[in-house]
């Protein structure tokens, strides 16, 4: 039911009608973004699938002209109003000064979900190209350490806080099960660092069991996230659908593409409850830029999974068909996928992926691909149910760890706390367990227990002051009771 125009510009007519015009946000992004995105418009385009491109700007570009999202206006409204868009890399400044264009992109339209298919490519060379491996990593995508509120507690000491909320957990867990049920998929993994941060990843490992309780029919199973990179690698065919937070998912789906051969041809989307963006997993290659060789196909299968998210099945079975004919070729391929020393530029290896439109390759098979469930959870705050029982309070001393505890000792007793430990990156140090901690940067967690109940807001103040006359406190955290579930950890040590 569709109409191609190949390269040559013949028509093979297979539909009289025209259907319904599709409105897209096109961004082309830094470095070879212009030249990849402008091969998947082509191709799109070549289907005849009706689409009106709005060219929007964000990136370098942006920056330069002093924007400190990277993201003018134009293009957020232009998102806000089509809901869908086809996106190229955003360059990010390293190290300092402007926030990531893309993760702004990502929290402003609350696209919560990262999807990224993970599938062997017949004619891809690869470490595993006689492997069958066909998975989607679904990775959280707006919360974690990627929130990026981080301080420089003292000049030697920097940190990052890993948010991470019941209703991430939820939100992404479902639409893991949802992929799962679109796609016909049978199993979801959920692979957390769980043993270590108990309530952080904890909480993506129990949201996702109860969540996983809601779709019976599919199987569900939990692996510990470094364990979870050694099977990829050592058996990746067992996974179907894989959900992470953030930074476990953003590692591993890398790793996922250089199972399958590579950057050059790793799709990704990401979706919210309002809008989804659709760009490739790799980056601007500023190595590459300019060059007319990067490879476009990362590209164009995220123009696929766009297509099959307006409903355009057809047109990205077309598309996908094509890309594995060309492919499987070996002609004209990019130099990061070609078989031979001649290699094609992205301009002849697009053209071929058009000539080849209306072929299918023998290796292809079809999948459902049924809407997405999109909707996000409501947020429904819990009802009150902690007291406060004392405050950790982070010190910049090279006080010995007896004497600090000393003096601290004598404040805390005045203003009705206790100082129960002193812990250095996690570890008791006093009272002391033993062992080598002589050497512990001068950064130290102190807690402090009221004597008495729940202390008030002002006798926190209080100690805070008291204890800030004598030692420079660079954090302070609140220890909240809870008779139900763990509030705050232990340190290495603590009894
Ligand atoms: P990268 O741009 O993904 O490039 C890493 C390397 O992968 C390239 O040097 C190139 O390898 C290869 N590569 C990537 N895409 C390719 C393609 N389409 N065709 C052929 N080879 C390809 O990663 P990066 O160098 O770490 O990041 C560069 C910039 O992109 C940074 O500013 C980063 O913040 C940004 N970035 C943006 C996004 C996004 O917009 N979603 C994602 C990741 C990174 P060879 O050098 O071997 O040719």
């Amino acid at each position: 039911m569709l109409a191609f125009i190949n390269y040559n510009q013949s028509i093979f007519i297979k539909s009289k009608f025209i259907a319904m015009a599709h409105n897209v946000t096109l961004i082309p992004g830094d470095g070879i973004g212009p030249e990849v995105i402008s091969a998947a418009q082509k191709i799109v385009n070549a289907t005849n699938v009706n689409i009106n491109w709005e060219l929007c700007e964000a990136g370098k570009k942006s920056f330069a002209q002093g924007l400190t999202t990277g993201v003018p206006s134009e293009t957020i409204a232009s998102i806000k109003r089509n809901t869908v868009a086809l996106k190229g890399p955003l360059e990010t400044p390293i190290g300092h000064g402007g926030k990531s264009a893309n993760v702004t992109l990502r929290k402003l339209f609350d696209t919560f979900g990262n999807i990224r298919p993970v599938k062997t490519m017949p004619g891809i060379k690869s470490p595993f190209q006689n492997h069958d491996i066909d998975m989607i990593i679904v990775r959280e995508n707006v919360e974690d350490l990627y929130t990026g509120i981080e301080h420089m507690q003292t000049p030697d000491v920097a940190q990052t806080l890993k948010l991470i909320s019941s209703w991430g957990c939820e939100n992404i867990s479902h639409l893991a099960f949802s992929i799962a049920q679109s796609q016909g998929r049978k199993k979801v993994t959920c692979a957390t660092k769980a043993n270590i941060m108990k309530l952080s990843e904890g909480m993506m490992k129990r949201t996702f069991e109860s969540v996983a309780e809601l779709y019976p029919d599919i199987e569900s199973e939990h692996i510990i996230v470094d364990n979870c990179a050694h099977q990829m690698v050592m058996n990746p065919e067992q996974f179907d659908v894989i959900v992470m937070t953030n930074m476990n998912g953003d590692i591993l789906s890398d790793l996922g593409s250089g199972l399958v051969g590579g950057l050059g041809i790793a799709p990704g989307a990401n979706y919210g409850e309002n809008a989804a963006i659709f760009e490739a997993v790799h980056g601007s290659a500023p190595s590459i830029a300019g060059k007319n060789i990067a490879n476009p196909t990362a590209v164009i299968l995220s123009s696929v999974m766009m297509l099959r998210h307006l409903g355009e099945l057809d047109a990205a079975d077309a598309i996908e068909n094509a890309l594995y004919v060309t492919i499987d070729k070996g002609k004209f391929l990019t130099e990061d996928i070609s078989p031979t020393p001649i290699c094609g530029t992205t301009e002849q290896f697009t053209n071929q992926v058009m000539n080849n439109l209306g072929q299918t390759h023998n290796k292809w098979s079809k999948r459902s691909h049924s809407k997405l469930k999109l909707q996000s959870v409501p947020i429904v705050e819990s009802a009150p149910s902690y007291s406060t029982e004392g405050v950790d309070i982070f010190f910049h001393t090279s006080t010995p760890p007896q004497t600090l505890a000393k003096t601290l000792s004598n404040i805390a007793q005045k203003c009705g706390f206790l100082l129960k430990m002193i812990a250095n990156r996690g570890v008791q140090i006093y009272p002391d367990i033993g062992g080598f901690t002589s050497k512990s940067p001068p950064h130290h967690q102190c807690r402090f227990i009221y004597k008495n109940g729940s202390p008030t807001e002002s006798e926190i103040v209080k100690l805070v002051a008291h204890l800030g006359a004598e030692y420079s406190w660079t954090h302070l955290e609140r220890l909240q009771n809870s008779q139900n579930t763990e509030t705050y950890s232990k340190a290495q040590g603590e009894s």
